[in-house]
């Protein structure tokens, strides 16, 4: 009989199946892909004498010597009393197994599993099974514990295993024949049998290998597969990108070279394209950004900026005008804040194809705002924006190419998985001249030696910020908050002017207070991690994080690039509670030891896992099954070189050895 719904499989009624399926098993199938959570290895006996607190189980023979009764909760309680083979004695509770009396007879010999107790000397045992036949207790095997969820139990879980194991043999290969030898992996067949029932304990890692390499090949095969092929001929940058290029004061740096090549290609082909642009904050994204949208406006093109707030968007709509509003390049910007009068003749600029680049907020993207011919649509701090506001943006235009750009590194592994429907350019080499950030780990203790070192800033015309986790006191809560320590640092900086900023305050407000502060007429900013995002302030020096164990490395790492924007050396403190945890320690650690953002990001990605990473929804995740994208990167490595070369070689997947890798494309989800 065909075994492909869970309730093929014997003994899997309506109440298992709904078990299974929380367990994330959907056909017959995908109940060999949940791997044990752990085994226990029961080939050699383990007698009374083997159990300990670490181990308190035991698999071994017993012979029953005698049986009486206690007096329990519910009457009476039987009690067995047997000897294993090295003639240690152990007591069997039976709560509420009194048919246990007839089973037992005294004399008789019996295999026993166990989780015993040691009591003065004494073994106890509440918890139990008894076979006349070892088999029946997988005596002589390695046993497979399973994540169980509802009413499921080990025993069951193994027979459903088995069933299915049987119903589906021989597994077929999933991979082409060839790719086995070469990367060291065992058949499915017998990875599968191997990963569910072992025989030596090495096999459990050499089958979890082999589907792991074919869950991450599958993965880069996919991606590979898409991929459009490098093409032949360069596009060319233009008279006006030549001319923006030619006034900048510095050389762009290679890797900024390298992502405008990239997204010309696509801005010059007939696809339209998906591309996110990563790069640590101040790696120059913003200019690459103005340079490829100049490549569209050139070709008679619209082009739309999206920044996440009104405050940036005002920045960035700043910076273009500097760059490009000699070159006769119609620049509208167009946030919330922006009405009435004013409001249409930008809206009308947009529809009749009088403005050339939209600057502003998702604003941009409302109701009512029509483009003559938006081609190009970038997007600043992706992140910060959902999926639905990203497509309502896209009908504005007919397929209007998109680039989004993150400061929030993400590793390549998690990339692949979360990114997999999209184009990739990096920067990762900073402009040259920056001096990195010096940061120092402060102890409650030393605050006043910090302090006093900024006061130092100060007095040479340098500026700062004090970050706070949160805006007000919270009652049970010790944490510094931005109201009180505002107040606080007047007092310790005395006729020094500063100002508080947080998310309260109306946008007016902010931007006043970032003008002021931009101008150096206020010297510091008191406030919750609301700076994260693309404030540039080149005199401000110092960034200082009470609390910072609170904030994550991503956080962390995005404020700290909010320093050291200029020449001038500049210095981050990462103020810490006195009672740290280890997990703390490493992560502070982590930011004194580098400001390579991919680095961080891969670290925070060890430390913490995949789910916590900021800028990351756990949604858009494709949930491996076999493979760990943090320890696995040998085999990400060999999955990516196959996936490479089959997509080169092979992209339609034609060649007849190929042909496995067909079906799974076809039945896709
Ligand atoms: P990002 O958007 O990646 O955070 P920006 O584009 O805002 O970075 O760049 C930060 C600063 O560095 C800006 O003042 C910009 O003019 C400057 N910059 C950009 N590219 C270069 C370069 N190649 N050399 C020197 N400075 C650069
Ligand atoms: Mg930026």
């Amino acid at each position: 009989m065909p075994m492909n719904r869970l309730t093929d499989i014997p003994s899997v009624g309506k109440a298992v199946e709904k078990d299974l399926r929380a367990l994330g098993a959907t056909s017959a199938k995908d109940i060999l892909d949940i791997a044990p959570r752990a085994y226990e290895d029961r080939r050699t006996e383990r007698r009374l004498s083997d159990a300990d607190a670490e181990n308190p189980v035991i698999y071994c023979r017993i012979e029953v010597t005698g049986k009486s009764f206690f007096p329990s909760r519910n009457g009476r309680t039987l009690r067995v009393e047997c000897t294993d083979e090295n003639g240690d004695r152990l007591s069997l509770l039976c709560f509420s197994r009194d048919y246990l009396d007839k089973m037992l007879p005294i004399g008789s010999l019996w295999y026993i599993t166990a989780k015993v107790q040691r009591f003065k000397g004494v073994y106890s045992t509440a918890s139990f099974e008894i076979k006349r036949n070892p088999a029946e207790l997988l005596l002589g095997a390695i046993i497979p514990i399973y994540p169980l969820c509802g009413n499921l139990k080990q025993n069951q879980m193994r027979h459903i295993v088995r069933a299915v194991l049987d119903g589906f043999s021989p597994i077929p290969d999933e991979l082409p024949a060839d790719m086995y030898d070469r990367n060291g992996l065992l058949h499915h067949d017998r990875a599968y049998h191997l990963l569910h029932f072992p025989k030596e304990t090495e096999d459990v890692e050499n089958a979890r290998r082999t589907l792991a390499f074919t869950e991450l090949f599958m993965l880069e095969l996919g991606i590979s597969r898409k991929k459009t092929p490098q093409k032949e001929t360069r596009s060319m940058m233009t008279e006006k990108e030549k001319a923006l290029v030619a006034s900048l004061p510095f050389n762009l740096t290679a890797d900024q070279l390298k992502v405008l090549d990239e997204i010309r290609a696509d801005l010059d082909s007939s696809r339209p394209m998906t591309r996110l642009l990563q790069g640590d904050v101040g790696s120059g994204k913003t200019l690459v950004a103005w340079i490829s949208a100049l490549h569209e406006i050139s070709k008679g093109g619209q082009v739309a900026f999206m920044a996440p707030t009104e405050l940036l968007a005002r920045q960035h709509a700043d910076g273009a005008a500097e760059l490009m509003g000699r070159m006769g390049i119609r620049i509208c910007f167009l946030t919330g804040e922006v009405k009435n009068r004013h409001r249409t003749l930008l809206e009308q600029a947009l529809e009749n194809g009088d403005a050339d680049l939209a600057i502003g907020t998702h604003a941009l993207f409302s109701g009512k705002i029509r483009f003559k011919n938006l081609r190009y649509v970038i997007i600043d701090e992706q992140h910060r924006f959902g999926v639905g506001q990203r497509d309502a943006l896209k009908q504005k235009g007919r397929n209007p190419h998109i680039l989004m750009m993150s400061a929030t590194p993400i590793p390549r592994t998690l990339a692949l998985t979360y990114y997999a429907d999209q184009e990739i350019s990096t920067i990762r080499t900073m402009p040259a001249g920056r001096i990195p950030v010096r940061t120092y780990l402060v102890s409650e203790k030393k605050r006043g030696d910090m302090f006093r070192a900024i006061d130092v800033e100060f007095k040479r015309s340098h500026q700062a910020y004090f970050v706070y986790p949160r805006i007000e006191e919270d009652g049970d809560s010790d944490l510094r908050p931005v109201t009180k320590m505002f107040e606080e640092l007047k007092t310790i900086y005395p006729g020094v002017p500063s100002a508080m900023i947080h998310s309260r305050l109306d946008e007016d407000e902010k931007t006043r207070i970032l003008d002021d502060f931009k101008h150096g007429r206020i010297k510091y900013l008191v406030s919750t991690s609301v700076v994260e995002v693309g404030i540039d302030v080149p005199q401000a020096t110092c960034m200082v994080i009470e609390h910072s164990e609170r904030f994550g490395l991503a956080a962390l790492h995005q404020l700290r690039g909010r320093v050291g924007r200029s020449t001038l050396p500049s210095y981050c403190f990462l103020v810490f509670s006195d009672n740290l945890t280890e997990e703390g320690k490493e992560r502070l650690g982590v930011m004194r030891m580098t400001t390579d953002g991919f680095l961080i990001a891969e670290k925070d990605l060890a430390i913490r896992g995949p789910g916590d990473i900021t800028g990351i929804r756990q949604s858009g995740f494709m949930k491996l099954k076999h493979a760990s994208l943090v320890t696995d990167q040998e085999l990400i490595g060999l999955a990516k070189a196959e996936a490479d070369r089959i997509a080169s070689e092979d992209r339609g997947l034609l060649k007849a050895e190929n042909a496995v890798l067909r079906k799974p494309e076809k039945e896709g989800k």
